[in-house]
């Protein structure tokens, strides 16, 4: 249920927005790092309802400043087609060709009773295209463990496939760590026609209390040998780390070596774990 290795993966690295200024002067220390092993793009997220906005606009402003090719994420909930437009003008003028649309999550607290003018992210898409034509290269959020939301996986893989009708070029999947669950998921959507690249997205385990935390609001599963291993390992974080480090190395191997069209990384803002499996997967070479 693999497919045969691609000649050219592509390798990205994600961040998010810092809240503070302190967070901005280390975030850029950590862009400098990574962008030492040569991504072909950093991607940044945007908060649904606009609640990173500066800091996106920030983070994005100072990766063109050094001439990085940068991907800004753009969470359609919440917001108006007028305020989607001034941003996609804003990118445009500072060279942006490439963007992740995604429909988002409204913080709590906010906005409830107000959706704005796009319900799913296939609305954003067609938006984009209709207003900005080929301007852009579309990302869209793919889900191999399936979305938290979606009734079945069938009408999952329906709505996936509306993303890429409305005009993404490709999509980066949520994490996972099952490298059968990739695989079915890209197979499921060739016996669709959906022919765009789906690029596994990646989490390094550094923080098991955090990765549990995130990963029973997004679906993503950690496989229960892997949960009770770090879990044995307590406030060990040094082992936590070397455990970890081997997981998502193996899968990396595993997902390369079966034909993902690439690696995307996210970071959480911090250069050191990608750099090791950077540096062992070989991928700068
Ligand atoms: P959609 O594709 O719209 O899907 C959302 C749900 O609705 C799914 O259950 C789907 O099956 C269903 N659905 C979709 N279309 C339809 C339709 N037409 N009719 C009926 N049902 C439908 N969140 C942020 O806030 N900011 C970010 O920067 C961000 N970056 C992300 C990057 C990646 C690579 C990934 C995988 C996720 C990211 N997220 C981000 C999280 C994402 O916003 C959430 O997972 C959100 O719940 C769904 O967004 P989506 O774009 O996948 O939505």
């Amino acid at each position: 249920m693999s497919f045969p290795p691609v000649s050219n993966p592509l390798y990205s690295v994600e961040l998010f927005p810092p809240k503070t200024p302190e967070g901005m002067d280390k975030l850029k220390l950590e862009i400098a790092r990574l962008n030492a092993l040569g991504p072909a793009y950093f991607s940044v997220t945007y908060g649904a309802g606009g609640s990173t906005r500066e800091g996106t606009f920030e983070t994005v402003a100072w990766l063109r400043g050094l001439g990085i090719e940068t991907a800004p994420h753009l969470a359609c909930i919440g917001s108006s087609r007028d305020e989607v437009r001034e941003i996609l003008n804003q990118y445009l003028g500072q060279g942006i060709r490439r963007l992740v649309a995604l429909r988002g999550d409204m913080p709590s607290g906010m906005g409830a009773g107000n959706s704005g003018d796009f319900r799913y992210a296939n609305d954003l898409v067609s938006f984009v295209r209709a207003e900005f034509g080929d301007a852009f290269q579309i990302e869209v959020a793919a889900y191999p463990e399936y979305h938290p939301q979606s009734g079945s996986p069938a009408r999952d893989l329906e709505n996936f496939k509306r993303k890429v009708e409305a005009g993404a070029d490709g999509a980066i999947t949520q994490y996972f760590y099952n490298a059968d669950a990739y695989f079915a998921f890209v197979e499921s959507c060739r016996k669709e026609g959906i022919e765009v690249p789906i690029i596994p997205g990646i989490m390094p385990i550094t923080n098991y209390t955090q990765l549990a935390r995130f990963s029973d609001t997004c679906g993503a599963e950690i496989p229960r040998w892997v949960r009770r291993r770090l879990e044995g390992y307590g406030d060990d974080v040094e082992s936590i780390r070397a455990f970890g480090h081997e997981v998502v190395q193996r899968l990396c191997r595993e997902l390369l070596a079966g034909g993902a069209p690439g690696l995307h990384f996210y970071t959480m803002n911090q250069s050191g774990p990608v750099q090791a499996l950077w540096r062992e997967l070989g991928l700068s070479d």
